[in-house]
């Protein structure tokens, strides 16, 4: 079963006089979504007590719980403690997954900079079997699943293919596949079944079928440029797309389970309701 829920609670959770993360649970729960997404995107703001005390809010409440890392991970930096540091935070974002009780930590892997591409994803590949070998081997891994996400921007590594790629490396990493990233870097590439087929076939054969079956999704409109990404749009934007039907389709066809997350930029719970509804009226056909 695909299951559902929001980036952040956004201006609905506020309006409704609601605050801090321990009454974030049943709320999601009582909206009737299935999973939540907390956001270290600007760093690790919170204490691990903190952490715990929510974690077991969302166990109560059976919503899944995914931690997205701090943006300012680069695999590829060639500064050696600029490496360090994209370490550290996965590192502390394992710390945080173990204190909330979540399963998955999403992150940015990499930014080209000044190198070419090739080189960028070539360090990037490099440092990925260092870290994630390391860490496997001390044991941090166990159960947990690491997942690098599909880039919207031309600059950044991650396109679908890159980030497949990558999570050939080790076996706790799976891909995050932010349709709305591949859309806006591909100009608008994502509009029937078929279109989400080739992403998830390319998953398939690379990284077998369990791995594409529990991945990880990033789903909102997202307005986009020469550039790629520019920002993040609600759901009921008719512009830019993509839209969640031909998804769902494949998703159904292919009896895929994986987690879907709306980011989008301020009725995230509401959009993933639209999301979960599409999926559900299309499964009872
Ligand atoms: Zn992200």
């Amino acid at each position: 079963m695909v299951l559902f829920g929001p980036s952040g609670c956004g201006e609905e959770f506020v309006e409704e006089g609601h605050s801090g993360i321990l009454e974030v649970p049943a709320w999601i729960k009582a909206k009737g979504l299935d999973a939540y997404e907390y956001s270290f995107g600007h760093g690790y703001q919170m204490s691990t007590e903190k952490a715990q005390l929510a974690g077991e809010e969302f166990k109560k409440h059976d919503i899944k719980l995914s931690l997205h890392a701090p943006f300012y991970i680069n695999f590829a930096n060639p500064d050696e403690e600029m490496y360090a540091k994209t370490q550290g935070y996965i590192y502390t974002g394992i710390k945080f997954l173990r204190a909330f009780g979540a399963d998955r930590l999403i992150f940015h892997a990499a930014s080209c900079g000044k190198l070419s591409r090739d080189e960028a994803l070539a360090l990037t590949k490099a440092r990925f079997i260092d870290t994630f070998d390391k860490m496997e081997q001390e044991g941090l891994l166990d159960d947990l699943i690491l997942c690098p996400e599909t880039m919207g921007k031309t600059q950044q590594i991650g396109t679908y293919q890159e980030i497949v790629d990558l999570c050939t490396l080790n076996k706790h990493l799976l891909p995050t596949f932010d349709f709305g990233h591949i859309n806006s870097l591909e100009g608008g590439s994502l509009k029937t079944k078929d279109d989400y087929k080739r992403i998830l076939d390319y998953s398939i054969e690379k990284i077998g079928y369990e791995k594409t079956n529990n991945c990880h999704i990033h789903f909102s409109k997202i307005q986009y440029g020469a550039k790629g990404e520019i920002k993040h749009l609600n759901y009921d934007d008719l512009v830019y797309g993509p839209e969640f039907d031909g998804l769902a389709e494949i998703l159904i066809e292919y009896n895929l389970s994986p987690r879907v997350i709306c980011e989008s930029m301020s009725t995230m719970p509401k959009d993933a309701l639209i999301m979960k509804k599409i999926y559900h009226k299309m499964l009872d056909k």
